[in-house]
């Protein structure tokens, strides 16, 4: 898979992937990701990618010639219907479709995922309109920039690409894969300040520990996150 991400603050990922399970995927080859500088798109000697609202208003807007232009070059399609297939284009915004891990999983299975971060006021909508295939925002809150969102968007898609986890059935056990929450885990000691790992986790008795956690991951699930019972049929 490659992943191309366009910013004005490239020097934002300085460091970003180069640890754990994202650095192992770059160095198996599974994934290249690469951070472009939007100004190297622009034409104008100030290498100017932003400007005022039209209609008033706060703030600056990021300029649509640059980033059509690297989305083009990147891509290498001159229109949105002529992306090769395999081909995402996202724009972060809070405005966008909320990232899940069943959009994460789709991602995943890309061959090219190109990220553009906006800043500011946010980014010409001419963009959201004719360029891109997602507007993908990571939750309800506000960001200064896309770029925290591209980490959080890059993590999650490389993990799950197969032979990037070490042990390859971790992401079918993990939270949202199967509409619940993780079930807990615990570790030595098995007593600290007074709490106990619970007795069934030390017992050895497969069956029963697969139960338990399964009750335990429906409890969590309604306590911290009773919207997703209410999407899954149990
Ligand atoms: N004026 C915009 C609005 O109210 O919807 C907010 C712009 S925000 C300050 C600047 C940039 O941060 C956005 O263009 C987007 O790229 C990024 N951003 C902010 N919040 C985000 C979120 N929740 N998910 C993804 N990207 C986000």
């Amino acid at each position: 898979m490659r992943i191309d991400i366009v910013t004005i603050f490239p020097e934002f990922f300085r460091g970003a992937f180069e640890y754990g399970i994202i650095r192992r995927a770059q160095v198996a080859e599974l994934v290249d990701i690469k951070v472009h500088d939007l100004r190297r798109w622009t034409q104008d000697k100030h290498r100017q990618v932003d400007d005022r609202p039209f209609g008033g208003g706060d703030g600056m807007v990021l300029k649509p010639e640059p980033i059509f232009a690297a989305v083009e070059e990147l891509t290498g399609a001159s229109e949105r219907e002529a992306y090769a297939e395999g081909t995402r284009v996202v724009l972060l915004s809070p405005q966008g479709r909320v990232f899940t891990q069943s959009l994460a999983d789709e991602l995943a299975k890309s061959a090219h995922v190109v990220l553009i971060c906006g800043r500011y006021e946010g980014v010409d909508e001419r963009v959201a309109e004719a360029l891109v295939t997602d507007e993908i925002s990571i939750g309800d809150y506000v960001l200064s920039g896309g770029e925290a969102a591209s980490v959080v968007v890059v993590d999650a898609i490389v993990r799950l690409i197969p032979g990037a986890l070490g042990n390859e059935t971790s992401a079918v056990n993990e939270s949202f894969s199967d509409g619940l929450l993780d079930y807990p885990h615990y570790t030595r000691p098995p007593e600290f300040r007074g709490m106990r790992v619970p007795d069934i986790l030390l017992g050895g008795h497969h069956a029963e520990i697969e139960r338990w956690r399964r009750e335990q991951a429906l409890k969590k699930t309604e306590r911290n996150r009773p919207d997703l019972l209410d999407e899954k049929k149990l």
